[in-house]
């Protein structure tokens, strides 16, 4: 099989190349390199590497055209670069995802979309299932941007796949952390294990209480693959995550012991962080029971496990 990778030069995607490559499938990887990097790529004859942008609509149908599968990862991410390039996040993610999905349907390839658990905005019910409500902000400030335009991907995406009969499974990640992520756009595991390695404190935004789940890319890229061969995901959306909560501040002390840091936890409020009108969530985490019902998805990489592959790879 022929599988096209957008953002593939990513942190998740790059994972899935390796996934892909592994059993047996030739990966073309459609990246600009913004956030990714090439060195995130197995060297080979099975992984080409075209280097552009989603919004070439041209050269989006080019690299798609002969394909038999397509991965549509490529999108702008971090809360930095949401909120300082507000237009251009917007694009990538919008255009951009509409003209991949437009060549996925047009050349009749099946198609996924990486959504995210930002999509169900400020609820924050115990067990986020796929059909809750979505408690989003103001469209009006670029926090929420990210949000709503992954809500309009997911859409844009269910309605070509259902008006075309071409498959299309949406993936909503939750905190998905590992190897190779970076902290340079606010990614928050990153960035405490650089500065818990380096012994300098470590900055909890906000006050550290708002609890998450992180999930293992180990856990979830088998699981995308595994989607994309089973008829009864096509026209999901499905949440694919960790189990274990832990507070932003237990997130820093976890990260400290297991790294033997001797760095201070420090707080920083949001507006300094991310300037004024920025609204958190207090909690967020996955119930991931439709995707055990259709692939038997079930985590094994605990939180330790994570920080740990995380710092054996530095
Ligand atoms: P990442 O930044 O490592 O990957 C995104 C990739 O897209 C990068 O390689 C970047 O260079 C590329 N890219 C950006 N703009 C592009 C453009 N215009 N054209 C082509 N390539 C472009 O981030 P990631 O965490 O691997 O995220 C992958 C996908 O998963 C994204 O769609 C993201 O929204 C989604 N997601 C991730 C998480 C998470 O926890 N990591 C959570 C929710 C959703």
């Amino acid at each position: 099989m022929r599988a096209v990778v957008t953002g593939g030069a990513g942190f998740i995607g790059s994972h899935l190349c390796d996934h892909l490559i592994s059993q047996g499938h030739q990966v073309v990887v459609l990246d600009d390199l913004s956030t990714g990097s090439a060195d995130n790529l197995p060297a080979g004859e099975n992984v080409e590497l075209v280097r552009g942008s989603v919004l070439d609509r041209d050269l989006v149908d080019s690299v798609i055209r002969d394909s038999d599968v397509v991965y549509h990862l490529a999108a702008a991410v971090g809360v930095h670069n949401i909120v300082d390039k507000p237009l251009e996040s917007l694009r990538i993610n919008l255009d951009g995802t509409e003209n991949v999905v437009e060549a996925a349907v047009q050349h009749r390839a099946p198609f996924m979309i990486a959504s995210t658990s930002e999509v169900y905005g400020k609820n924050d019910a115990d067990g986020l299932r796929e059909d809750a409500v979505r408690v989003l902000g103001s469209p009006l400030l670029s926090r929420w941007s990210y949000a709503a335009a992954k809500g309009i991907d997911e859409l844009l995406g269910y309605v070509h796949s259902t008006e075309s009969g071409v498959p299309c499974v949406i993936v909503r990640f939750f905190n998905i952390v590992g190897p190779r992520q970076t902290g340079r756009y606010g990614m928050v595991v990153p960035r405490f294990v650089t500065q818990a390695l380096a012994n300098e404190p470590i900055t909890v935004f906000g006050d550290g209480t708002q609890r998450r789940c992180f999930g293992s890319v180990h856990d979830v890229v088998p699981a995308i693959t595994e989607l994309m061969r089973t008829p009864a995901a096509y026209g999901r959306a499905v949440n694919l995550g960790g189990h274990e909560e832990v507070s932003i501040k237990g997130l820093a002390d976890r990260i400290r012991e297991l790294t033997s840091s001797t760095s201070e936890t420090t707080f920083v409020p949001y507006e300094d962080a991310y300037g004024s009108g920025y609204e958190d969530m207090q909690r967020r985490m996955p119930d991931t029971g439709l995707a055990r019902e259709l692939i038997g998805f079930e985590p094994k990489y605990g939180l330790d496990d994570i920080i740990r592959s995380i710092t054996d790879a530095r």
